[in-house]
């Protein structure tokens, strides 16, 4: 097997929100004691509702945050305390595309501008290759050498996201941050952005992280896919066998929830409803997250953390899994 191009060991990101006269200092955890692998050319896909901390993780790895605690291993090297031109060299190979493809591309500079401005910050390329350089890329994002002089607004939201690509891969990266890159797309569009990523993944051999939470999508493009819920992974595993036999009581309601095409195999489903919502990073209690939705829980899941073990070649982090809990066979969903 080989090795693993970023590491990511109990790595923590606390924010702390300040006290006021009458109000102690309090902290979210928005990550909390992640650990994960990803492997050189490979996708990654990291899945959970709204606010579980999937997208700080990812602003962790491009070092838009500093971990509270932890590791964030690239090649070997950690790059947590990683400064100035360091920092910066760490920043060529580790990309990130953004969600919202609106927001993301500055309006008042043209394409050729938008894409070329990485170029132009890390000194790549001779400056007269770099105009040739962002016709290529926008070849190779299946835009037309002529939309180089266009403006984002010129843009529908597929194409402004397929400029915001060719911009991330303007520096030759070997791994990108995809914070739910389709997610802000209509479902037409959405397909096409997933196969553009797919191809280019094929043709460059560059490693995705890939943040979401449309699961059929996910699926559909991970080989490894980690599940997140309020800070914490609670299930890591190959993407056939975790969407065949989810393990864990959350990874188990969300893969109940996807849309299934065929009627009759969604009418024999076992829906599981998650009742409640989310609750809050904020100093979070010392038991498991999913303890107060969980229709599993026990009375030890109020008292402790479940640690994450292997079970059936993936992690998982729940009791049920433990020494005395009940048999992974006894808890399959259909
Ligand atoms: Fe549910 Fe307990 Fe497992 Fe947490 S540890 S997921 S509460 S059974």
């Amino acid at each position: 097997m080989t090795e693993p191009i970023l590491q990511v060991d109990n790595c923590h990101v606390w924010f702390d929100i300040k006290g006021g006269l009458f109000t102690k200092k309090q902290t979210v955890k928005a990550v909390n004691g992640v650990s994960l692998q990803v492997r050189a050319g490979e996708t990654f896909g990291l899945v959970g509702e709204s606010g579980c901390g999937k997208s700080t993780l990812g602003r962790a790895i491009v070092k838009l945050y500093r971990p509270t605690s932890g590791t964030i291993r690239y090649k070997r090297q950690d790059i947590t305390a990683l400064k100035g031109e360091q920092a910066q060299e760490y920043r060529k190979h580790v990309q990130m595309i953004f969600q919202d493809p609106y927001a993301s591309l500055d309006p008042r500079m043209t394409v050729s501008e938008i894409i070329r401005e990485p170029m132009d910050i890390h000194d790549l390329y001779p400056r007269r290759e770099r105009e040739a350089r962002v016709v290529e890329l926008l070849q190779t994002v299946g835009l037309k050498p002529d939309h180089i002089r266009r403006y984002p607004h010129e843009f529908s939201g597929g194409q402004r996201q397929r400029i915001g690509i060719a911009r991330t891969l303007a520096l030759d990266p070997e791994f990108i941050v995809c914070d739910e890159p389709i997610s802000a797309l209509d479902v037409s569009i959405q397909a096409q952005v997933i196969n553009l990523l797919e191809d280019i993944q094929k043709k460059l051999g560059i490693s995705y992280l890939f943040i979401a939470h449309d699961l059929s999508m996910v699926k559909h493009i991970s080989d490894h896919i980690g599940v997140m819920y309020l800070g914490h992974l609670v299930e890591i595993g190959p993407s056939r066998e975790l969407y065949r036999h989810p393990l864990h009581p959350y990874t188990q309601g969300l893969l109940s929830a996807v849309p299934i095409p065929d009627p009759k195999r969604a009418r024999e489903r076992h829906r599981i409803v998650l009742d409640g919502e989310i609750p809050t990073p904020i100093d979070p209690k010392p038991c498991c997250p999913f303890a107060t939705r969980c229709p599993k829980a026990m009375e030890k899941c109020f008292c402790a953390v479940p640690p994450s073990i292997q079970v059936d070649g993936r992690q998982v982090a729940c009791f049920l899994y433990q020494e005395g809990g009940r048999a992974a066979s006894e808890i399959n969903i259909k």
